[in-house]
């Protein structure tokens, strides 16, 4: 995998460097009041509602040189996406090689059934894709101390992007949060502090701390560009589809940055005239111990009150509230999608039949898409002629305690 930045530097003049195209970065806009801000200040939420920002792009001019041809001549990985991704100067771009993952066909589970494997990103997971848009942009803006309050592969992710752009790392991850997860932020350097508590008591020491300490706080959505590293995943399923894009997506939800971020990706494929008004029905899954998303769909609220003494074992849907709780309700109602909770027991069934029938082991969050999937084509709600894909957010290999060993053993 080339790296965007020696890349860049290499030739720099090259018709087919995505960095010959500047970003059309415009400014941010307030996701609930609408407000217009400078998007070359450093901002995080709303200054003046606390909402969510989103990173708005000259689309009309985007449109001049984002066509399919040029997309597919240009180096692989997220960053070719230059025109609507954030990074003003090409150089501040921290890459790992972050992004064009593959879309498997899973026919040994379902006839139109795919798996957008984001297990092979850098880290193990996709939160490499949030984390290098928003670490390339924070050295952009000036930031050398970031902080992050994490359920593990967020953390990991920010530890090794951080080390690349040489800042300090500062984790705080509950203290049951997966070994490898903790393993990976140390040899990476950052500084990692284990909370006994959730997420979002992690996230209160972080905000608490973050301003006396001169930390910029990566706390998912409350800045708006790890949004946009997610978004590409939006962006390469409609290129990976031939620009059609497939009838459902089942999403496993945390903070929703992924559910919320492709939603963005098409509207702006759309305006930038890559794709047309099709749009896949997306499908939120949360742990049954942990839906509070679920819970709000279900009962038609617009926002998602925290949900109490969570716990589950994917770790990454270990979130009990998330602050654009509006913004993945919204997205799953305006796209005819739906919610739902699988079991712990549901989970560990998935990962071990999608291990074992496709060769893939999945995070246990990327199996209780399969898990979900089970039950809606059971009741009807998908049929099998549609053409749905399962995101499987991260690896397997982080999460060892699901697999079981009882094996022979013998003398030679
Ligand atoms: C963080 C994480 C999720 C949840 O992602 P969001 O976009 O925050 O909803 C799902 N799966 C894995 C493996 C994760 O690390
Ligand atoms: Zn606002």
């Amino acid at each position: 995998m080339t790296d965007p930045v020696t890349s860049a530097t290499r030739e720099p003049k090259s018709t087919v460097s995505p960095f010959s195209h500047p970003s059309h970065l415009s400014h941010l806009e307030c996701t609930a009041c609408g407000g217009r801000h400078d998007a070359d200040r450093l901002l995080r939420l709303c200054p003046d509602c606390g909402k969510v920002l989103y990173a708005r792009y000259d689309l009309a001019a985007a449109r001049r040189t984002l066509t399919k041809e040029s997309l597919a001549l240009r180096p692989r990985g997220m960053w070719r996406w230059r025109e609507i991704m954030p990074v003003r100067d090409a150089s501040h771009i921290v890459s790992l090689g972050e992004g064009d993952t593959p879309l498997l066909r899973a026919s040994r589970l379902g006839p139109n059934l795919f798996i957008k494997e984001e297990g092979v990103c850098p880290t193990g997971s996709f939160k490499a894709r949030g984390i290098s848009a928003a670490v390339s942009r924070a050295r952009e803006l000036g930031v050398t101390k970031v902080a992050i309050p994490s359920a593990g592969n967020a953390a990991s992710a920010l530890a090794a992007y951080g080390a690349r752009a040489g800042m300090e790392v500062h984790a705080f991850m509950p203290v049951d949060t997966p070994l490898l997860n903790q393993k990976e932020c140390v040899v990476y350097g950052a500084k990692v502090t284990l909370v006994r508590g959730l997420i979002s008591d992690c996230a209160a020491i972080v905000r608490k701390r973050a301003e006396a300490e001169g930390w910029f706080d990566i706390s998912t959505l409350k800045e708006p560009y790890r949004a946009e590293g997610k978004k590409t995943m939006g962006l390469e399923l409609a290129e990976q589809f031939d620009w059609e894009l497939p009838d459902a997506i089942i999403y496993p939800t945390g903070g929703g940055t992924g559910i919320v971020g492709m939603w963005k990706a098409f509207a702006e494929l759309e305006a930038v005239g890559l794709i047309g008004p099709k749009r896949p029905r997306m499908i939120s899954v949360q742990a049954e111990n942990c839906a509070p998303i679920v819970r709000a769909f279900q009962r038609g609220l617009d926002h998602a009150p925290p949900w109490e003494n969570a716990s589950t074992r994917a770790s990454g849907l270990r979130v009990p509230s998330a602050v654009a709780d509006y913004l993945i309700l919204q997205t799953i109602r305006e796209s005819g999608g739906t919610a739902l909770a699988v079991s712990e027991d549901e989970i560990d069934v998935a990962l071990h039949e999608v291990a074992a029938r496709e060769g893939i082991f999945a995070a246990p969050e990327g199996a209780a898409t399969w898990a979900a999937a089970k039950r809606l084509y059971a009741d009807g709600t998908l049929r099998p002629e549609q053409r749905v894909v399962l995101f499987d957010t991260g690896t397997g290999l982080k999460y060892p305690d699901f697999v079981q060993l009882d094996l022979e053993v013998v003398d030679p």
